[in-house]
């Protein structure tokens, strides 16, 4: 079947048609040979999407929310994709650009008349209207790593001493084996990772291997993996015996496991694995912590580290603006922490920051 999509309003732009094959691989390979044939070339990674931006069908925001969703694997990721897909963080930047354009026509009105009677409340207005822009981009800057913890997931570490019951944890948190369960202590040498969805959240679970002082150089090379694992993870569960308590400093929750065997001592957040009493608890403990991880509150206007390396860009000429004392030089600031904003949706400055947002998309698309 062949679908022909004229443009200007295909998603390119451009004249489109899309082959619907069977998809055995003979069939796919003799079609696609005869097209190379005829002078065709298969598609760079994101090209149509790149294609699409320049020709004007959509903002850079639109573009990267394209790979996002086409990546998208949980329900929070999908919704967060969308969001930014249907211009609601292009409109909110639309709107603090157009501020700044007021403020910057307010700023060129006194240059261009220095020697008018213009009443110094204008000038104090716009002061205060740059510092409120400034503090509204601020707060966003802020926000940005819970939705960058929506994108690439969060890391929940497991730790404790040898023989507690982290690769239980594990195994029972997955649903799977992933982890072998031994009554020997120092079984698993190396970090070992399964991702879950919680509540919508990509959650990567790392069980590390039993943290304690060895002298066999494999085992010690997996403390030494956990421990750097275990530093950089957005959570981390100490779990302990309930018989005798090893608590590891660092940790956010503190489970006391094998309940059935004695009671959780204070502090601790009793469970089972091999009963499951407590696990319940545990899940709705450990839920709440990623749902406060991942939001708080309104939808997060910067969901990639290039939004807010821009955004830092246009606060700090924001602020230099406040700081300047001559007119000529606080125009300038104005403009730079305008094209700092228009980078984000790529309103400006283009070619620079286009192959580091289209090579992240790995297919045609
Ligand atoms: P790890 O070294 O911390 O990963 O511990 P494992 O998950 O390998 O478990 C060590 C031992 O404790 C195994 O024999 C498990 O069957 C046992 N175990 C795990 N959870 C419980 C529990 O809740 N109660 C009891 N009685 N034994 C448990």
């Amino acid at each position: 079947m062949v679908l022909w999509m004229p443009g200007p309003a295909s998603y390119t732009g451009e004249d489109l048609a899309e082959l619907h094959l069977h998809g055995g691989r003979a069939v796919l390979s003799a079609v696609t040979s005869a097209l190379l044939s005829l002078g065709a070339r298969p598609a760079e990674p994101g090209e149509f999407t790149r294609r699409a931006f320049l020709a004007g069908r959509m903002d850079l925001l639109e573009a990267e929310a394209i790979a996002d969703l086409v990546s998208a694997e949980t329900e929070a990721q999908r919704r967060q994709a969308l969001r930014q897909m249907s211009g609601g963080l292009s409109g909110r930047l639309d709107g603090w650009a157009d501020r700044l354009k007021r403020s910057l026509a307010f700023q060129e009105a006194l240059i261009d008349f220095p020697d008018e009677d213009v009443p110094p409340s204008i000038e104090a207005a716009l002061l205060a209207e740059l510092q409120a822009l400034a503090d509204e981009i601020e707060t966003q800057i802020a926000r940005a790593p819970e939705a960058e913890r929506v994108r690439q997931g969060i890391v929940v570490t497991i730790i404790g001493a040898p023989n507690v019951g982290k690769s239980s944890l594990l195994n029972a948190l997955a649903g799977r084996e992933v982890a072998i369960v031994d009554a020997f202590p120092g079984t698993t040498r190396d970090a070992l990772e399964v991702r879950i969805d919680l509540g919508g959240v990509p959650v990567t679970l790392i069980d590390t291997a039993g943290l304690r002082e060895t002298d066999d150089p494999v085992e010690a090379e997996g403390v030494r993996r956990a421990r750097a694992r275990a530093g950089s993870a957005d959570l981390v569960v100490c779990v302990a015996d309930a018989r005798a308590p090893e608590i590891f400093p660092g940790a956010s929750l503190i489970l006391a496991n094998k309940i059935d065997l004695a009671p959780a001592p204070a502090g601790t957040l009793g469970i089972s694995v091999l009963t499951g009493d407590g696990m319940r608890d545990f899940e709705d403990r450990l839920c709440s912590e990623v749902a406060r991880l991942t939001s708080s509150g309104a939808d997060p206007v910067f969901t990639r580290a290039r939004h807010s390396a821009a955004a830092r860009d246009a606060v700090d000429a924001l602020h230099h603006a406040q700081a300047c004392v001559l007119p000529e030089l606080r125009g300038e600031n104005l403009r730079l922490a305008l094209q700092s904003l228009a980078r984000i949706t790529g309103t400006v400055d283009v070619e620079a920051i286009l192959d580091e947002v289209f090579t992240t998309f790995c297919i045609g698309k």
